[in-house]
C-alpha cells in the first residue's frame, strides 16, 4: 500500500513539472540552442599556424631569460627545415655579442652511473651560491635507437622545475657532427641568456666524448668503485681527456671499495702523459645521492677554472676548439655539397656497380666521383 502511494506521488510531482505552466520547475520543450562556440572559428583556428616571431622576438626573450623563448629558439636550430634555419643562424649571430662568461664543463660516463643525479645534486648546490645552469645532452645514440638513452627518462625533475636552471636533452636524431654542431650553437643562445654554467652531458661509450671534449673547459669523468673492470669500458683516451675523475656511489658499505678505487686510479693516473695544460687530473669519491663530495667535487672545478685562466689556457683552449670548429665546418659544409650535387647522385650507383662488379678499384672510383663533382661545380 505504501509502495503504490510513493510510485503516485511521484507521478503527480512529474506531471506538475510538466504541465502547470506557473510552476517553477516547467521546462519549456523547444529550441535547440546553438553550440556556444562558432564551427567555423574552430576550423579557421585549426587551420591557422601560430605565427614564428622574428629574430628581434627571439633575441629579446633570450636576453630577458625567458626560458620557453630560449626553447623554441633552440628548436629552430634542431628543425632541418631551410626557414628555421635560417632564422636560427640570424638569431645566433644576433646573441654572440651577447654571451656572458661561462663555465662549460663535460659530463660523460656508462649509462646507470649516476650522471642525472649528480647534475641534479650539484646543480641545486650551484643555483644556491647563485649561478644559473644550463644542462645540454649529446647523445647520438637515439640516432638508432629512435629513443635517447640520455633523453628518455624522466630526469633531473628538482633542476627543471628551477626557474635558473634549463635543462634541454639531445636533439633527436642526425649525425655525431651535426648534433654537435647544434649542441654548440645552443651554447651561444644560453650564454646569451645569463646562463654561466653549462653542463654538457654524453654517455660514455661512443664517439660523443671528443665531441663533448671540444666544446668544454674542463672534461669530468664519472665512474663507480668495484664493478669488477675499473675502466668500465671506458676507453683510455677518454680517461686521458678527464680533468677530474668522480668516484660516485660513495656512501655506506661502498666507502672503502670507492676509497680503494680512487688509489688504484690516482696510480693509474700517473703512467698517462702530462696534459697540456699541466694541471694534474684529480681523483675523488663522492655520493650523488647523499650529497657528500659534491661541495667539494665544485671546489676542484673552480681550482681548475682558476688555473686554466692564470696559466692562459683557459683562452687558448677555446681557442683551437673555434679552429677546429672552423675546419670541422668547412668538412661538412662540403660533404653536404658533395652528397647532394645532382651530377655524383647520379654517378654514385654507377659507380658503386663498376666496384662490385671488379670494373674498377674503390679509389679509382672515389677519383671518378670527385671529377664529376668538379666538373659540375666549374660549370656552374
Ligand atoms: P645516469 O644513467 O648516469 O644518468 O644515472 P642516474 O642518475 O639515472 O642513476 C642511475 C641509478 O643510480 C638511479 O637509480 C640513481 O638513483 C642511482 N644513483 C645515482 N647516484 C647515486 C649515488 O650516489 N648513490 C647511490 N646509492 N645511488 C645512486
Amino acid at each position: 500500500m505504501i509502495h503504490t502511494f510513493a510510485i503516485t506521488g511521484k507521478y503527480v510531482f512529474m506531471s506538475e513539472r510538466d504541465t502547470n505552466p506557473r510552476s517553477a520547475l516547467k521546462v519549456n520543450p523547444g529550441v535547440e540552442q546553438p553550440s556556444v562556440i562558432n564551427p567555423d572559428a574552430i576550423r579557421q583556428h585549426a587551420r591557422r599556424k601560430p605565427a614564428i616571431p622574428g629574430e628581434n622576438e627571439f633575441l629579446a626573450g633570450i636576453l630577458e631569460g625567458n626560458r620557453t623563448i630560449l626553447g623554441k629558439a633552440i628548436t629552430l636550430i634542431e628543425s632541418n627545415l631551410p626557414a628555421h634555419q635560417q632564422l636560427a643562424q640570424q638569431i645566433i649571430e644576433k646573441c654572440l655579442p651577447h654571451r656572458c662568461k661561462s663555465f662549460r664543463v663535460g659530463i660523460t660516463g656508462v649509462p646507470g652511473v649516476g650522471k642525472s643525479t649528480f647534475i641534479e645534486a650539484i646543480g641545486t648546490h650551484l643555483i644556491g651560491k647563485g649561478h644559473k645552469l644550463a644542462v645540454l645532452a649529446i647523445d647520438p645514440s637515439s640516432r638508432k635507437s629512435k629513443g635517447s638513452i640520455l633523453g628518455d627518462k624522466t630526469r633531473m625533475e628538482q633542476l627543471s622545475a628551477n626557474a635558473n636552471a634549463f635543462i634541454r636533452p639531445s636533439p633527436s636524431a642526425g649525425t655525431l657532427g651535426g648534433v654537435a654542431r647544434k649542441t654548440r650553437e645552443t651554447i651561444v643562445l644560453c650564454e646569451a641568456a645569463g646562463y654561466d654554467i653549462i653542463f654538457i652531458e654524453t654517455v660514455g661509450v661512443g664517439q660523443s666524448e671528443t665531441a663533448v671534449y671540444d666544446m668544454a673547459d674542463l672534461f669530468l669523468l664519472l665512474m663507480l668503485a668495484g664493478a669488477g673492470d675499473e675502466l668500465q669500458g671506458i676507453k683510455r683516451g677518454i680517461m686521458e681527456m678527464a680533468d677530474l675523475v668522480l668516484i660516485n656511489k660513495a656512501e655506506r658499505d661502498n666507502i672503502p671499495r670507492a676509497q680503494l678505487a680512487k688509489a688504484q686510479l690516482v696510480n693509474a693516473l700517473h703512467y698517462f702523459p702530462p696534459t697540456e695544460s699541466g694541471w694534474q687530473p684529480r681523483v675523488e669519491t663522492c655520493s650523488a645521492i647523499t650529497g657528500d663530495g659534491i661541495g667539494e667535487a665544485w671546489e676542484i672545478m673552480t681550482d681548475y677554472l682558476n688555473f686554466a685562466m692564470n696559466k692562459g689556457f683557459f683562452a687558448k683552449k677555446r681557442h683551437d676548439q673555434d679552429q677546429r670548429i672552423m675546419m670541422h665546418s668547412v668538412e661538412e659544409l662540403l660533404l653536404d655539397k658533395f652528397y647532394h650535387d645532382p651530377r655524383v647522385m647520379e654517378q654514385i650507383q654507377l659507380l658503386e656497380e663498376g666496384v662490385k662488379l671488379n670494373r674498377f678499384s674503390p679509389y679509382v672510383a672515389a677519383q671518378k666521383l670527385i671529377e664529376a663533382y668538379l666538373s659540375a661545380s666549374q660549370s656552374k
